[in-house]
């Protein structure tokens, strides 16, 4: 029998709730280019309703309880003495979101020397040293898809947001005032921008698919070209990098992994090579950014605004210099966990340990490393190595 370790967030600071502002979801039908949703052989909760926090437990406990494992579920993650670093000596099974994530470092690898499955419930396996993974042969999956459309539409939130200046002109209103030009001293209209995004898999295809409509001039790099028949539905132009693209972009929004190839890929000397006023949004990791760099051209004027959902470590320390520079419109990482997503993830993550108890393979674009390599999703999207250093510092957050 497993012991499996779960690491959600927090419950809501008022309790975990009782009613919800709807009174269901959307039934989908598949996701875009027809991979089909989760599927589980049942589910033991009320899609709608919050999963993802420490009493939501991802609607797991009956499901596993009831075959004869063991489930321990907490949101104490960070630090030497904290209940993960404690309880993971003899798990099985680790699952985590990224949004709180549960770093999996190499020394706490070498620790849980049980563990053979590590289960992102979500999209972003770089919080999984995914070298020490490889070497010592676990499992590492993901539920593909599963919230890919939830930041899409978050990405195209965040970039309407800066360029027509939102939340300085919300806060007026909550102050009491009614200041127009203070508000529109900084605020413009995206039609024929020019906007990139850094990565075009499910996520930064999405987000061109959404903007089109808006009048704008796409842009794209990826290591995967789109298929013609795409780059010419979208009008979408093809550049080889990241730097070759953010000099004629307006707007850059960061769609890839985390992974060696993408860390601090957004530095000092790519920010220069921006145009001067260009507007920055990353929902992808906080990584990919360099944290000062990114600080230092909002109060040089380099970048007229940058948003985004994702830090480093998460969660941050509270004198992140993100919680505080100019022109951001920064929020904690919930894009791709509304209650939407939740419920596909949480079915993911049950499809995922359903085939995993039964010996039946996981599916092939769930997998992130598989038999001492990337495999799935994981080969198509990230280069080996690791990404997790400096994740310690997540500690600090409670201090
Ligand atoms: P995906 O695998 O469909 O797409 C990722 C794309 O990035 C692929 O096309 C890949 O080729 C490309 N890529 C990889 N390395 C690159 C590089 N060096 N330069 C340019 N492109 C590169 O994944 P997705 O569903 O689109 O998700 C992308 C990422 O977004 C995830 O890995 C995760 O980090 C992040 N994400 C964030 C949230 C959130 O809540 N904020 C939710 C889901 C995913």
């Amino acid at each position: 029998m497993a012991k499996v370790v779960c690491v959600l967030y927090d419950d809501p600071v008022e309790g975990f709730p009782n009613a919800y502002a709807r009174d269901g979801l959307p039934k989908l039908e598949s996701f875009p280019g027809g991979q089909t949703l989760p599927t589980p052989k049942a589910i033991d909760f009320q899609p709608g309703t919050l999963l993802g926090s420490v009493s939501g437990e991802l609607g797991l406990r009956t499901f596993l309880e009831g075959q004869g494992h063991s489930l321990v579920v907490t949101s104490d993650k960070d630090g030497p003495d904290s209940v993960f670093e404690r309880e993971l000596v003899d798990a099985d099974i680790v699952i985590s979101q990224p949004f709180w994530p549960a770093y999996l470092t190499a020394e706490r690898i070498a620790k849980a020397s049980k563990l053979k499955l590590a289960i992102t419930a979500g999209i972003g396996s770089d919080h999984v040293d995914l070298q020490a993974a490889i070497d010592r042969g676990m499992t590492v999956a993901e539920v593909t898809y599963c919230n890919s459309i939830s930041v899409s539409e978050h990405v195209v939130m965040m970039i309407l947001s800066l360029a027509r200046n939102y939340i300085p002109s919300y806060q007026w209103v909550v102050k009491g005032g009614w200041n127009i030009a203070d508000c529109v001293a900084r605020s413009y209209d995206i039609e024929g921008m020019a906007i990139g995004t850094v990565g075009a898999g499910r996520i930064g295809s999405a987000v061109l698919r959404r903007l089109k409509p808006f009048d704008v001039k796409l842009h794209y790099t990826d290591r995967h070209r789109l298929p013609e028949a795409v780059e010419q539905e979208l009008a979408v132009t093809f550049h080889k990098t990241a730097a070759d693209m953010v000099p004629v972009c307006d707007v850059v929004t960061i769609n890839a992994p985390l992974h060696p190839e993408t860390e601090n890929l957004f530095d000092n000397a790519v920010i220069a090579k921006m145009k001067r006023g260009a507007y920055l949004v990353n929902t992808a990791r906080g990584k990919i950014c360099n944290r000062d760099a990114v600080a230092r051209a909002l109060e040089s004027g380099q970048l007229a605004g940058y948003a985004g959902d994702v830090w480093f470590p998460q969660p941050p320390p509270k004198d992140h210099p993100w919680r505080s520079m100019p022109h951001h419109g920064m929020t904690p990482h919930i894009s791709g966990s509304s209650l939407s997503a939740q419920a596909r993830y949480a079915a993911g993550t049950r499809e995922i340990l359903e085939c995993w108890f039964e010996g039946r393979p996981i599916r092939e674009e769930y997998l992130i490393v598989a038999g001492g390599k990337l495999a799935g999703a994981g080969a198509h999207s990230y280069s080996a190595g690791d990404a997790t250093r400096g994740s310690e510092e997540a500690a600090r957050f409670k201090t």
